[in-house]
């Protein structure tokens, strides 16, 4: 795929899903509900092929010479600090994706900005500034690490809400409809 095709795709997908959050989001769940065991194997799989590689190149990399790394990330903090700030929220959510074994797609730091622009940087569930991404359908409930099961959130509300679905979580009444209706995994019934 060429670089040009590839924005229209992803500029493609982000409208469809403005369009069509809610909807996309119970599919999504569901999806994962139903095939959770395939999902988690095919992870295993992609992160050993991959993710553990990848994470030895760049621990020899920054073990041969730390200080240049170091030296690159100060510098690249000073001249944008909220582009920074959007790489670091991509990577902290990818990073609490990994250590769950999830599904893990690519979120790029497009995504991220995407994310927090759809609420104008505010938290879905209460308003007040964003500082995180919200795993709604909780990783560690077999949730994905993908821009669709994503949402910025302000740092009570994640922490309140934690690996509750968003149905489950009633702690801000503000939680919108097409949330609080996703489906429960097979076995949980609702509290
Ligand atoms: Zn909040």
């Amino acid at each position: 795929m060429t670089q040009g095709s590839k924005e229209k795709e992803r500029v493609r997908r982000a409208l469809r899903y403005a369009k069509d959050r809610g909807r996309i989001l119970r599919q999504v769940a569901a999806y994962h509900v139903a095939n959770r065991s395939k999902i988690l194997e095919r992870v295993a799989a992609h992160r050993i092929a991959h993710v553990e590689q990848a994470r030895m190149r760049d621990a020899l990399r920054y073990a041969a010479n730390p200080e240049k790394k170091r030296t690159r990330d100060a510098a690249r903090r000073a001249v944008n600090t909220e582009e920074v700030r959007e790489k670091d929220r991509a990577r902290a959510a990818a990073r609490r994706a990994l250590e769950s074994s999830c599904s893990v797609g690519a979120v790029t730091v497009a995504d991220v900005r995407a994310i927090f622009a759809e609420t104008g940087g505010t938290c879905i569930y209460c308003g007040d500034v964003a500082t995180e991404l919200d795993h709604l359908f909780p990783l560690s409930r077999g949730g994905p690490h993908a821009i669709h099961n994503l949402a910025p959130a302000c740092r009570s509300c994640n922490a309140s809400k934690h690996n509750k679905l968003p149905g489950e979580w009633k702690g801000r009444p503000t939680v919108p409809q097409s949330v609080s209706s996703l489906p429960l995994p097979a076995g949980k019934t609702k509290p």
